[in-house]
């Protein structure tokens, strides 16, 4: 089974004394409107949370609370970030978390479509159950809550309010469009959707300062695990795709991958995170989306993508074939599929001043290079094809 958030084990600081657990006091901070001293990253040791850490630290003075169980991710060494070793459900954890720090990031999540269908009750539990307490709790003691929520709210496509389709995905002006509930891949978005909720109502009605992402396919290098190697099952599109190019298989479109994505990098969307981090007047109270409309591209183009940026930096390996596969076959009864994700980008522009710029292409030969020097040597023993200046 898959830990809850990220994979194995590593601490450059000492665990914080688990004696001050008990209940902390309520002690109300003002409102970071001036630069937060402290701030609470929740999952720090996954994908993201690898990424927003050192942005955080490069951008502020703020010490950082990083929990996570485990930190294989999270670069060693990096100041003023205090690694708490913990699970969200430990007794008192959230209790001291929200007692002391200013801002909390929320990044936990079994964010993964082969689970939503296969393993739902712990998806709605890491998604909404284990998430509600840390709600209340920012809303008890008037913490800024940062909630990464998903782009998979939107459901199978883009809708306007009245019902009829659209282009883009609009954080004031889209509905909400999940199958129907045997279509068990909505377990994740509908955990999601009611968690925003929650959210919006002790915002709207409880005082609770928050803003609520929701990121559109953010890739980059560290997303993920390579099956037989870090994890277990079926990772997100990227890895699964990486995994088929270093083990010389196939390359899996599922349903012909006619479904398209945006992807966005995920420097780009730290850049997003801070910008929000930076302007509490204009954020709090607001849902955005951060995404990349100019990167929406079918997911056999991603294959036919990333096939060549790995043929580049390997261009001696051989060339595994792209092959089709239904979504019965490949994910099991109860999957369903966004076919179109493209994010309206006007609020993140307007109020954020943000515009990524990165294109799919430009994006994809450091993330070849990092799963080649992290999983080549440990799925062949050696590297694959010695070639001069790779990686
Ligand atoms: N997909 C695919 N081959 C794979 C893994 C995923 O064709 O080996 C498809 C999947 O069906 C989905 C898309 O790629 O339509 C994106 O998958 P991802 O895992 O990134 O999750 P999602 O964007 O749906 O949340």
């Amino acid at each position: 089974m898959r830990p809850k958030f990220s994979v194995p084990v590593s601490t450059d600081k000492p665990r914080r004394d688990r004696g001050s657990a008990a209940r902390a006091p309520a002690k109300v901070m003002p409102l970071p409107n001036s630069r937060p001293s402290r701030i609470a990253v929740l999952g720090a040791g996954g994908f993201i949370g690898s990424h927003l850490v050192p942005g955080l630290v490069a951008a502020l003075d703020a010490q950082i609370d990083a929990v996570d169980l485990t930190f294989d991710k999270l670069a060693p060494g990096l100041p003023r970030v205090n690694r708490i070793q913990a699970s969200l459900s430990d007794p008192g954890l959230l209790d001291e978390i929200t007692a002391r720090a200013e801002i909390v990031f929320s990044l936990t999540a079994l964010c993964n479509p082969a689970l939503y269908n296969t393993r739902p009750l712990e998806v709605i539990d890491a998604s909404y159950t284990d998430l509600v307490p840390l709600v209340r709790l920012c809303a008890e003691r008037r913490r800024w809550l940062i909630h990464l929520s998903t782009c998979e709210v939107y459901g199978l496509f883009a809708l306007a309010a009245s019902g009829r389709p659209a282009q883009r995905m609009d954080e004031e002006r889209s509905a909400l469009c999940l199958g129907p509930i045997h279509r068990e891949r909505w377990t994740y978005a509908a955990a999601k959707q009611l968690l925003e909720r929650v959210i919006w109502a002790y915002g709207h009605h409880h005082g609770l300062p928050f803003t609520v992402v929701r990121p559109f396919n953010v890739i980059g290098p560290r997303m993920d695990f390579i099956p037989g190697v870090d994890g277990e099952g079926i990772p997100r599109v990227l890895a699964a795709f990486m995994h088929a190019l270093l083990a010389g298989q196939d390359l899996i479109l599922v349903d012909g991958g006619r479904q398209r994505r945006s992807f966005l990098a995920v420097d780009e969307f730290v850049d997003g995170l801070l910008r929000i981090v930076e302007r509490p007047d204009r954020c709090q109270g607001q849902i955005f989306n951060l995404g990349n409309d100019r990167n929406d591209v079918s997911i056999r183009t991603l294959a036919g993508s990333l096939l060549s940026a790995f043929h580049a930096q390997r261009p001696a390996a051989p060339l595994p074939r792209m092959r089709t596969q239904s979504a019965a076959a490949f994910y099991g009864a109860g999957y369903d599929d966004s076919r179109v994700r493209i994010p309206a980008m006007t609020k993140a522009r307007s109020l954020l001043g943000w515009r990524p710029r990165m294109a799919l292409d430009e994006m994809l030969p450091p993330i070849v290079a990092d799963y080649l020097e992290r999983y080549e040597a440990r799925m062949t023993g050696e590297p694959r094809i010695a070639v001069p200046g790779s990686p």
